[in-house]
């Protein structure tokens, strides 16, 4: 239950003064719905406006507040699209223009009647000869309190809503703040010198004070620490099983390389793991190609030594698909048996698959997320493998982890590459390794950058590079959703590019996008694979796991849309074969400085822990963990500075306060459990109940 002291806080936005059912949809829109929402919707900026006597006194492109009478109102002439405006005097006789585009102007007429004076707060422009203020963003009759306020806070609206309104709720939402407990060690907010909760939320709305969002970031980034050692605390309480291999099926493997040292070395740091009661927590990071799945492969037979089930989780079909496929074929000589499940698997396949589990005759299961749905039980899962951990929330890594009779070990796999500043917010308190070291022999991938007008010419050396029998990947984006539904547009595009390069190439192409039907999506790519198609146009679907070494030419268009650790793993897709691979990046013609930088440093380098690490420094890296993937770690009030410089303290807090007290029964214990849902991440506090 949450406590008490939060309700004032929890309470609906629709309970605050003004608040009617048509502004209820603006405010849900910037995801405020409740009065804490509205407390913690934070200033974007802040301007400072300076009182004037007159215009004279002023100058262009500054923020005034200024006195003037209205001297005359100009409307557009009908049926004309020009501006609103009303003609205004100061004190001296200087004639300024208040100006309102669209439906604005309705409002002005009432806000400066002909004779009358207001105080005007906006920022004062030329236009032509005419001074003037475009949409005012006060005028009030008398100089109001808040029109005296100097620094002014300026807040991420949405359409429907206005600067003072929003303002107003915000005031309204402070003016409720409860006293809240102090969550933070004493200790550190002595050093810190940071002001209460209360004065900080307070304080971030009035100015750029420092210490105030120190100490909300702060908050921030202690809630998420606390959280994930939650999660891993309950791990700790359910107890493994300690598993020992006899090495008799690693033994049977043939495969036909060599590890090289880091993936010799992630194995050792699994098996010792695993020879642990308590449950492995590890993530492996490894660019893409660095060989994840073999180590994979290597720490469930472990698992199957020890007379335990594996299970592999994939994020998409197609990639479960191809890691049963490669599993399958690795552990041919060992007698292992595998499966596969995906909610596609129906029926009597489906029983047969459930009931093999049951009983133990499936050894190792590879599948999405329906291999953790209610009715799949096993008999004995000693070992969890996910890939691409990015892609899954806590929630359902809980869910997996509750299947065995004790808690089974988990391998996280991924090839996002998180800067080493960030990783302990993604991913706290999971041990890692890293596959720093690529499989040798591969080939650098030459990476182009080119002017999407040359669109001629890359066709032509598309055509020229199936001709010499190799396969290639055309990439679309799919980039933008709207309310979590992919662009329709950009899914036109995809087919429309599909539709064009099919009339030149005839059935050599296929079409994969997220919007299809999933036995068409396997359809397409299947043909793909076995090479019968030459060229798939794809948008990202296609970004992680696929292998099909003959394909060595990647074109992606509009390059500059997509992220950066995106268009590495899309890269990666090329280069997996002894044959030389090529990227060409396709780029619009209106680019950014920002824009052109991030494109050369693809060109640069193909170190994709060195592209993370760059890209955080050109611009901080909200994309970094992925446009919309940013999940677990995206925080809403710490920014990436305040991320790296505070999070290893915070961290360093939560865990001493579960050391002191894991059941969070304190004092400051209960003030952290305020803390969590404060944040939203009261997953934690459940499981503290559930015991
Ligand atoms: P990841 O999942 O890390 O992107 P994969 O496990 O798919 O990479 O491996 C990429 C390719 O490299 C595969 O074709 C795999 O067989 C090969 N490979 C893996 N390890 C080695 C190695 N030590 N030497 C040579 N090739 C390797
Ligand atoms: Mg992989």
């Amino acid at each position: 239950m949450r406590p008490e002291a939060l309700n004032p806080l929890f309470a609906e936005v629709q309970t605050l003064e003004g608040v009617g059912p048509k502004l209820m949809k603006p405010l849900e829109k910037l995801g405020l719905t409740r009065v804490k929402d509205l407390a913690y919707h934070l200033p974007e900026r802040f301007v400072s406006r300076r009182a004037v006597a007159d215009l004279d006194s002023a100058s262009e492109g500054e923020q005034v507040i200024i006195a003037l009478n209205a001297i005359e109102h100009r409307a557009p002439r009908a049926g004309s699209r020009g501006p609103y405006r009303v003609l205004a005097q100061d004190t001296k006789g200087n004639v300024c223009s208040l100006t309102w585009f669209g439906r604005a102007a309705y409002s002005a007429k009432k806000l400066v009647p002909v004779g009358e004076t207001r105080w005007v707060a906006g920022r004062l422009d030329r236009y032509g000869d005419m001074l003037q203020i475009v949409h005012p963003d006060h005028i009030e009759e008398a100089s109001a309190a808040h029109m005296g306020r100097l620094s002014e806070p300026v807040y991420r609206l949405s359409e429907g809503l206005t600067q003072p309104r929003i303002a107003d709720f915000v005031e309204q939402a402070l003016a409720r703040l409860p006293e809240l407990p102090e969550w933070i060690e004493p200790g550190q907010l002595a050093r810190s010198g940071w002001p209460t909760w209360a004065a900080a939320l307070r304080l971030a709305h009035e100015g750029t004070e420092p210490k105030a969002h120190d100490r909300l970031a702060y908050d921030e980034l202690l809630a998420n620490s606390l959280a994930l050692l939650l999660v891993k605390a309950e791990g700790r309480r359910r107890r493994g099983a300690a598993l020992v291999g006899d090495g008799a099926l690693r033994a049977r493997l043939q495969l036909p390389f060599a590890l090289t040292g880091a993936q010799a070395r992630s194995i050792a740091e699994i098996e010792g793991d695993m020879a642990q009661e308590a449950p492995m927590l590890r993530l492996l990071q490894g660019d893409v190609g660095a060989g994840k799945t073999v180590v994979a492969l290597n720490a469930m037979l472990i698992a199957v030594e020890a007379g335990k089930q594996a299970a592999l989780l994939a994020p998409t079909e197609i990639l479960a698909r191809q890691h049963f496929e490669t599993l399958r074929k690795m552990l041919g000589p060992t007698g292992v048996e595998i499966a596969l499940l995906t909610g596609r698997a129906k029926g009597r396949e489906r029983e047969s698959i459930l009931m093999g589990l049951l009983n133990g005759s499936i050894q190792m299961l590879v599948g999405t997320h329906a291999i953790f749905q209610d009715t799949v039980n096993y008999r004995d899962l000693g070992l969890v493998v996910i890939d691409e951990q990015h892609r899954f929330g806590v929630a359902q890594r809980l869910a997996l982890a509750a299947k065995g009779r004790r808690a089974p070990h988990t391998l996280a796999m991924t090839a996002t590459p998180i800067p080493r500043s960030l990783t302990l917010a993604q991913y706290g308190e999971m041990d890692v390794s890293r596959l720093d070291e690529l499989p040798p022999g591969r080939q650098a991938i030459e990476t182009l950058v080119i002017p999407q007008a040359r669109m001629e010419e890359m066709v032509a050396g598309v055509e020229r590079h199936l001709a010499s029998g190799q396969q290639a990947y055309w990439v679309c984006p799919m980039v933008r959703e709207i309310d979590g539904v992919p662009d329709l547009a950009d899914i036109a595009a995809a087919e429309a590019r599909y539709a064009a390069l099919k009339e030149r190439f005839g059935d050599a192409v296929v079409l994969v996008h997220g919007q299809l039907r999933p036995e068409m999506k396997d359809a397409a790519m299947e043909r793909f694979v076995s090479g019968e198609a030459r060229l798939l146009i794809a948008t990202t679907v296609i970004e992680v796991g696929v292998d099909v070494p003959n394909a060595t030419l990647m074109v992606i268009e509009q390059a500059e849309r997509f992220g950066l650790a995106q268009l590495h793993q899309l890269r990666g897709r090329v280069g997996r074969g002894s044959l030389k691979s090529r990227c060409v990046l396709l780029r619009g013609d209106a680019l950014s400085e920002m824009g052109k930088a991030r494109l050369a440093l693809m060109r640069e380098t193909q170190d994709g822990f060195r592209i993370a690490e760059e890209d955080l420094a050109l611009r901080g890296g909200g994309e970094l963990l992925g446009t919309r993937q940013s999940g677990e770690a995206g925080f809403r009030i710490a920014d990436l500075e305040q991320t790296q410089r505070l999070l290893e303290t915070a961290h360093a807090d939560a865990r001493l306060l579960m050391e002191r007290d894991g059941g969070l029964t304190s004092p400051r214990g209960e003030a952290a459990r305020i803390l969590l849902y404060l944040f939203e991440r009261d997953w934690g506090v459940q499981l503290l109940r559930g015991g």
